[in-house]
This record gives structure tokens, C-alpha cells and sequence, in this order.
């Protein structure tokens, strides 16, 4: 079955930019963005991500030529979009896999192909599903909690994190961040970086986690590729 195998994974774009967001800023990356999510934050900014409609499949040619947000997509062959990288960005080793919420497919393979090729990789992932990926992995773990869909963030997945990614609009957020450390108090003994994003590069929220980010010694994520206008 298409969910399950990992062999075959609904892609709804491939491209190159610079990582604006958490260790990795700043990073030449290549983003690949899987389709589907039903977490449902509604200040998602990828909410053509959402649904797997069978009538907006698209073949891969027209996938790797889009160029601009769509809900079209495509199920691509792991050995396809391996190659497709291979061959037109050698020069780039670092790799961000996202969407979507791509942990709701078996990752694991495209994870170890790429790994196989050079490519340092990075996960991007609500929590909300097991993650299957290879141990060199890198995993932001951006946890949604109490959004619109009732997913739960797991905890293990919050065990395999590397860093937390924390979306803040409101000062609100921040106690919300507070209970979830409490609950998972070994992310801080571990001292796993804590990194504060405000919201769509909203002013308040970035005031907010500017003082909080002094106030706890956490780290602050402000989407840098927004700030030059790229993806
Ligand atoms: S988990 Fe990510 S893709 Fe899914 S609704 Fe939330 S922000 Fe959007």
C-alpha cells in the first residue's frame, strides 16, 4: 500500500533554498515537501498541504517544475527523487524533509538513499507520528498541541527530538511551552535546544520571543528566508 511501503511518497514539491529556521539557519538546503496533514493549526502557512485528493496528481516532471504553492502533487518513486537530486544538486548536502506532516509515511528509506548519497538530512515533524528514520537524522520536533485535528504529540517522538521548535503568537504560547517541558523534563536536563518562532514574523510575537528567548536562555527562529523573501 502506497502509506505504508516507503517506496513510493506523495510529494507536493522539491526545491532549493536557504534554511531559515532553528540550528540549521542559514544552511543551502534542498526542501522536500510531503503532501498531507490533518493536524489542522489554523495559522498553517502550508494548509495546500493538507489533503491527498486523487484529482490533483500531478506526474513528476510537473511536479519539480512548480513554482509556486499548490495543493498538486505527486507520488514519487524514492529512486526518483534520489536521482532527481543527485543530478542537479551535487553541490548542496543538506537536506530538509517536511510538509506536510511526513512522518504519516515511512521516511525511512528516502532518509538512508539520501544518507547513501552524501546528504546530511533533516526532518521537520509535529510529533503527532512515529518517526521512522535513520539514527544520523536530524529531528526538529515543532510540537502542535491542542490543534484542531486532536493529535496527540507522541512521546517518543519528543524522545528522538534533537531540537524543539516552538510556533508563538501569543503570550499564551509560551505557557504552553512551559507544561510541555514539564511533562518532558528531560529535554531540558539533556539540554536539547529550545528555539522560539514567532508566527508569520508578527511583531508582537517576535517581541514576546525575544524576551523570552533572554528571559529562559532559549534560542530565537525568525525565519530568516522570509526576511529575503524566498521559500
Ligand atoms: S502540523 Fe504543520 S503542516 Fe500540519 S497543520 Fe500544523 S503547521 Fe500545517
Amino acid at each position: 500500500m502506497k502509506f505504508d511501503s516507503g517506496t513510493c511518497l506523495p510529494i507536493n514539491e522539491i526545491f532549493v533554498t536557504i534554511q531559515g529556521e532553528g540550528s540549521f539557519s542559514g544552511t543551502p538546503s534542498i526542501f522536500i515537501r510531503l503532501q498531507f496533514c490533518d493536524v489542522g493549526c489554523h495559522w498553517c502557512d502550508t494548509k495546500h498541504t493538507w489533503l491527498l485528493n486523487e484529482d490533483n496528481i500531478i506526474n513528476f516532471e510537473e511536479l519539480v517544475t512548480k513554482e509556486r504553492d499548490s495543493n498538486k502533487f505527486s507520488w514519487c518513486k524514492i529512486e526518483d527523487i534520489v536521482k532527481y537530486i543527485e543530478v542537479n544538486y551535487p553541490q548542496i548536502k543538506h537536506v530538509v524533509i517536511t510538509g506536510g506532516e511526513p512522518c504519516y509515511f515511512n521516511i525511512y528509506l528516502l532518509c538512508d538513499q539520501l544518507e547513501k548519497l552524501g546528504k546530511q538530512v533533516q526532518i521537520e515533524t509535529s510529533g503527532t507520528a512515529e518517526i521512522k528514520v535513520t539514527d544520523n537524522v536530524w529531528v526538529t520536533l515543532s510540537p502542535k498541541i491542542n490543534m484542531a485535528g486532536g493529535k496527540i504529540v507522541l512521546k517518543n517522538s519528543v524522545a528522538r527530538a534533537n531540537e524543539i521548535k516552538m510556533p508563538i503568537g501569543k503570550q499564551y504560547d509560551i505557557s504552553v511551552l512551559e507544561d510541555f517541558l514539564k511533562e518532558h523534563d528531560y529535554l531540558l536536563t539533556n539540554k536539547i535546544k529550545i528555539w522560539l518562532q514567532p508566527l508569520s514574523t508578527n511583531n508582537t510575537a517576535t517581541k514576546i520571543c525575544f524576551n523570552e528567548a533572554l528571559k529562559n536562555n532559549w534560542n530565537l527562529s525568525i525565519q530568516v528566508h522570509k526576511y529575503i523573501n524566498c521559500r
